[in-house]
């Protein structure tokens, strides 16, 4: 094992958040958690995005190995950013599912992020873009495992419904104590969260919260609206107000 390796284990605590889930949880990034999800159904494993790179995602694979290494691997990817896909590279040779936008919009940031997150690389880092594309959704059926679009935190969110068991991962859509704005389209991002709480889920996951519930959903629906309408917004700390200001400079760029 490497120093990083090392490193990289005692800063990720692995948690089983359902019957049939494991959250993967890494500390490494300042501010916030990141969550890597495994969800293991019946002819699938499912891993919904993979961290920083292939060091980050040597504990999933191993746990895969060990626990149902005949089982078909599908990965995921939320959306584009660095912090969900640099660990691709360990899946190189199973199916990647992304957005078609997340295909177009991570090789088109490729290396604005590496240069300005680049720290936060763990292991071996490379270019390995979604191999299944979608515009809509993907059912699989014998899995009862839905991914659909669900723009909003950035165009090419994607999120992950789990119908036997109720459970919803989306991804950077919601976050506590503050959502990054990707885009600006807030009309789209509201109607995504509203969709999230006409779903009859039973437990609700986001990458840097780990679990939320609907009230989580409905408070981001009261902020998009008022920063959307120029409302004032009361935040607690200075982390919360320099991502709000962040947010309102996105609302002032022009749309894709
Ligand atoms: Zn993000």
């Amino acid at each position: 094992m490497t120093e990083l390796g090392k490193i990289e284990r005692k800063n990720m605590k692995e948690r089983s958040i359902t019957g049939n889930s494991i959250a993967f949880i890494y500390y490494e990034i300042p501010d916030f958690y990141t969550c890597v999800f495994l969800i293991e159904k019946k002819t699938r494993i499912f891993v919904i995005d993979t961290f920083c790179g292939s060091v980050s995602m040597e504990p999933v694979l191993k746990h895969i190995a060990k626990v149902c290494p005949e089982k078909e691997v599908i990965v995921v990817n939320s959306h584009f950013h660095w912090d969900h896909v640099w660990g691709n590279v360990a899946f190189k040779d199973k199916t990647i599912i992304g957005h078609r936008f997340c295909h177009e919009d991570l090789l088109s940031n490729w290396e604005h992020q590496i240069n300005n997150h680049g720290q936060y690389i763990s292991g071996e880092v490379d270019i390995v873009l979604p191999s299944l594309t979608f515009d809509k959704s993907i059912f699989f059926p014998d899995d009862q495992i839905e991914i659909f679009h669900s723009p909003g935190h950035t165009r090419d969110c994607i999120s992950v419904f789990d119908h036997d068991e109720g459970s919803l991962y989306v991804g950077d859509n919601v976050e506590e104590p503050i959502i990054y704005v990707g885009d600006p389209d807030i009309e789209t991002y509201v109607a995504t969260l509203n969709h999230y709480l006409s779903l009859s889920t039973r437990k609700i996951f986001s990458s840097h919260t780990l679990e939320i519930t609907d009230k989580e959903i409905q408070r981001t629906i009261d902020y998009l609206i008022k920063i959307k309408s120029g409302i004032d917004v009361d935040l607690d700390t200075a982390y919360e107000r320099r991502v709000h200001s962040e947010n309102l400079a996105v609302l002032k760029s022009p749309t894709y």
